[in-house]
């Protein structure tokens, strides 16, 4: 347990991305620095030991980006995936001050490596970790450590004594007792609450039950509770999240990216009672892989089965766990326990609509059915070459979007409008004022890693460095 003796300059809540940049730079600046993190030191690191790649802007190729990535076009692309729900003076401030990130991580352990196949078209844009997340959250502990930031591992931070904007005090609990905690600042940098199913199950119903947590079983959202209840401004739509298809298999929390499944533009998906929902090939995975999460949380029971014969198997990134065969679509419908009658009733009617035109993985191709619905408006070749496949999907929720408002000192603004004293939040518990709807590849890391580094320094300089 830390000191509960001392006044701390800076207490930092979480062990993720977010809470590492700003105790590095808290502690570079000369403040004494306490993490608490809840998890264990082998799982610590919440989502962000999951990450592959950093969106950063840059005006030149390196020997790690192929060509320059600037401000305007990095700003075009967040508001495409956001339709405008975003903060533009905050977002602005994110992209420029991203620019610095590919020197900043190295001098902080962080080694980059070449984009690797099959990495989504990010090879402009994205920098990719050697080693990925887990490697990059080592090196910060590392970093961390040989500072002199104080680390605690199995310490759940529970409640935060703020009056009026102040923050005072935090309780928390390590193997069994509890302690208070005070500080001069505090940086709140826990994540989401996408791990807590009864919260996810007030906006989603008990549909959540059958949600898949593709992080952490630690980020429950009980800092952004108590800084809501506290009177911090919320932004976010409290049912919006990052949602994919995963592979139903997967375990219930932390099965990490290898989970994801990118076969459902070469084939169909149908749902429990056989039926289509969704054009599978509207546009290229990469803009639509994220909405498909929420489009099977909406189906019964949670669960569809995307159903593929053999030509499409090259051309996705196979996942974690192999496909379920069958020599043929009734057989495949057995295995999944869904009616085979009518399953090879739908893929009869789709291969009939799927008229030819030249098949291309690499562009918005002319493979396109006609008079099926919902269409398939690419990719639509007929399913008839055995052996048949199928992967059966669940949603994968990868990090919700309520937050609290932070200004660009990463304050955390009241619901009067007026900033807190002293607290300030970092990284998934504020990207919402950023992305407040949509995702861009990578972003995660891009708003952690800023806003981990701003809330150190303010936090270190309201500490009086
Ligand atoms: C499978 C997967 C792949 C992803 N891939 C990418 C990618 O390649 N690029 C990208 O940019 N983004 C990616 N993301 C999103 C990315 O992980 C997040 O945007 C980012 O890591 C969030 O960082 P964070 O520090 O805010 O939260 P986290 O890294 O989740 O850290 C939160 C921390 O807070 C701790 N904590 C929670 N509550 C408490 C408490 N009460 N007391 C003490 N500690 C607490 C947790 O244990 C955890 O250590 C991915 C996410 C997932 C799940």
């Amino acid at each position: 347990m830390a000191d509960s003796n001392y006044v701390y300059d800076v207490l930092v809540v979480g062990g993720g991305n977010a809470a590492l940049c700003a105790a590095i730079t808290a502690r570079r600046a000369g403040a004494s620095v306490l993490v608490l993190e809840c998890a264990t030191k082998d799982f610590r690191g919440g989502n962000s030991r999951h990450t592959r790649d950093i969106r950063y802007m840059h005006r030149a190729a390196t020997d790690f980006v192929i060509s320059a990535y600037d401000e305007e076009e990095f700003w075009r692309d967040l508001l495409g995936v956001t339709g405008g729900a975003t903060n533009e003076h905050l977002a602005r401030l994110t992209i420029r001050e991203s620019e610095t990130l590919g020197d900043w991580m190295p001098a902080n352990g962080v080694r980059w490596q070449k984009p690797l196949r099959g990495t989504l078209h990010l090879t402009r844009s994205n920098l990719f970790m050697l080693g990925g997340g887990k490697a990059m959250m080592n090196a910060y502990y590392d970093t961390a450590a040989k500072l002199g930031v104080e680390l605690h591992y199995e310490t759940e931070v529970r409640e935060l004594k703020i009056s009026d904007g102040d923050f005072l005090s935090a309780e928390a609990a390590c193997n069994g007792r509890i302690g208070t905690i005070a500080a001069k600042a505090i940086v709140v940098a826990s994540g989401g609450f996408e791990a807590n199913i009864p919260w996810l199950k007030e906006y989603w119903g008990e549909a959540a039950e059958n949600f898949v947590i593709r992080g952490t079983p630690h980020n429950q959202g009980t800092m952004l509770k108590q800084l809501l209840q506290h009177g911090a401004k919320p932004v976010g739509d409290p049912r919006g999240c990052h949602a994919v298809a995963l592979d139903a298999r997967a375990p219930k929390f932390d099965g990490g990216i290898v989970t994801r499944l990118d076969s459902v533009p070469f084939g169909i998906v149908v749902n429990k009672k056989v039926k289509r929902f969704y054009d599978e090939g509207e546009d290229f995975w990469p803009k639509r892989y994220a909405i498909w999460g929420k489009l099977i949380a909406e189906q019964p029971e949670q669960i569809a089965y995307s159903i593929i014969d053999s030509k499409a198997l090259p051309h996705f990134m196979p996942s974690v766990f192999p496909p379920i065969e069958a020599g043929s679509i009734a057989e495949l419908a057995r295995a999944f326990e869904i009616d085979p009658n009518a399953l090879v009733s739908v893929v009869d009617e789709y291969n009939r609509s799927a008229k030819g035109g030249r098949f291309d993985p690499g562009t918005l191709d002319e493979c396109r059915s006609e008079g099926l619905d919902p269409p398939k408006s690419h990719w639509a070749r007929p399913i008839d070459t055995p052996p048949y496949y199928g992967y059966p999907l669940r949603p994968g929720i990868t990090f919700t979007y309520l937050g609290v408002a932070v200004n660009e000192q990463a304050r955390v603004v009241m619901q009067d409008d007026r900033p807190g004293k002293n607290i300030f939040a970092a990284g998934e518990v504020m990207a919402g004022n950023i992305l407040g709807r949509g995702y861009l590849a990578g972003f995660g890391l891009t708003i952690g890693s800023v806003f981990g580094r701003i809330a150190g320094r303010e936090a270190a300089r309201h500490a009086g460095f």
